[in-house]
């Protein structure tokens, strides 16, 4: 049997978080007594948030009203920021002349939104690899076409970039990054591919935006989706960020006010812009939140984040590797981001998961990871373990996952 412990730590140096996030060093209850601090390995599900963040929204709460509304003071504040966080986020991802960043309360909501805007009689790709996010939205439609993955995220576009060769397709809606493997897709050649075809490309950047930068212009993508919980700011705020056409062409994600230009007695007069979709009071604080993380996330030295992440990620999937009884799921793609999915053969998932929370004050996310048909694909009908890293993640918290693990496998739940 191996035994790791943090007295043998894993290939790759020791290092710290690359930016400060709140809550961290937080001390949690062991189940046999005393308290811990928490080892935060589920970033994928929600990133706790910079401090910068914090440190913003501390600074803007005091301060918010209804926006685009009233004449007071504090209005016209709130309607400011509100508009800055907006272009903040636009510049963050590249965003041109013909694009429009719309607010929404997360990816699921900004992918929903994009679903309903696509014109009548559209054909739509994805494969069956992605997170329900962004697969229920468009399997709703009769004109979707749901391929199934390949054997890694290469072969995935291969059989993608097949497919939109036949022409049909006015849309392909993929995902940067996958939430079970970290696996990042070649965006521009599947952009590439799209734009050839005649297609678009819609992008789920829930898990590729909180590792790596996107640039809508250059990278030619169409639209992006994003959350601000996983992006280092807190819940409830989200934007999908691209081309207006569709979206001014669309009905109205929300029938309500702020949406509309005249309410007549027979007619409705519908604004165009991010205003069409952005009905009723806007999340002001938690937009100003997303875009301060946008804003930091840019600030960081070219290539730093990739660094960071692929630094804990080889850590991770050494580590994991070297322990007998444990099994690595597509432990070494082309190019992922910090987010690892595991298993220990013969233990469930879900007790592995309580057992590292309970004894180590580990947290994972464990089970099937809302992408139900890559899972089962994967084997995992049974559920995973899923360790994911992330800007206030350091070496030390890999390194406490690793050792519970072994000692779990070693010596028992
Ligand atoms: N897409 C991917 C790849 C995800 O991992 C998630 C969340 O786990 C989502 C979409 C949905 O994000 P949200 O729950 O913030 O809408």
């Amino acid at each position: 049997t191996t035994t790791l412990s943090p007295s043998r730590p894993c290939p790759g140096a020791v290092h710290g978080p690359l930016l400060p996030v709140v809550g961290a060093g937080t001390r949690v209850p062991l189940a046999h007594g005393g308290e811990i601090p928490y080892a935060n390995l589920d970033n994928a599900a929600s990133a706790p948030a910079l401090t910068a963040v914090a440190d913003r929204v501390a600074q803007v709460l005091p301060h918010y009203a209804s926006v685009h509304r009233g004449a007071g003071y504090l209005s016209r504040v709130s309607t400011a920021l509100f508009e800055q966080a907006r272009a903040q986020v636009g510049a963050f991802l590249g965003a041109g002349p013909d694009d429009v960043v719309v607010f929404t309360r997360s990816t699921t909501d900004a992918l929903d939104l994009l679903s309903r805007a696509v014109p009548t009689g559209a054909r739509v790709l994805v494969a069956d690899v992605e997170h329900h996010a962004n697969l229920l939205p468009w399997q709703r439609s009769a004109r979707t076409t749901v391929v199934r993955g390949g054997a890694d995220a290469g072969e995935t576009a291969d059989l993608l970039e097949a497919e939109l060769a036949t022409g049909r397709y006015a849309l392909l809606a993929v995902a940067g990054a996958s939430n079970v493997t970290g696996e990042v897709l070649p965006l521009r050649r599947l952009a590439r591919a799209a734009h050839a075809a005649g297609a678009r490309i819609a992008v789920d950047g829930a898990q590729l935006l909180p590792h790596r930068r996107v640039d809508l212009g250059r990278d030619g993508i169409d639209w992006i989706a994003l959350s601000g919980h996983k992006l280092y700011a807190p819940f409830g705020a989200g934007a999908l960020v691209g081309r207006r056409d569709w979206l001014d062409a669309a009905e109205p994600y929300l029938a309500g006010g702020g949406a509309t230009l005249d309410v007549g007695h027979d007619a409705v007069r519908w604004a165009s812009g991010p205003d069409r979709h952005e009905a009723g009071s806007p999340n002001v604080v938690g937009a100003v939140a997303l875009a301060e993380a946008c804003a930091t996330l840019a600030a960081l030295p070219a290539g730093a984040l990739e660094a960071h992440e692929a630094a804990l990620r080889e850590r991770l999937v050494t580590g994991l590797g070297a322990l007998d009884g444990v099994h690595v799921v597509r432990p070494h793609p082309e190019d992922a981001v910090g987010v690892v999915t595991f298993t220990v053969p013969g233990h469930p998932a879900s007790a592995v998961a309580a057992y590292l929370s309970a004894e180590h004050g580990v947290g994972v996310r464990d089970g099937r990871f809302c992408a139900h048909r890559f899972a089962d694909a994967l084997g995992l009908a049974e559920g995973g373990l899923r360790a994911s890293t992330g800007v206030g993640t350091g070496s030390d918290e890999v390194d406490r996952l690793l050792a519970a693990v072994a000692q779990f496998v070693t010596t028992g739940p």
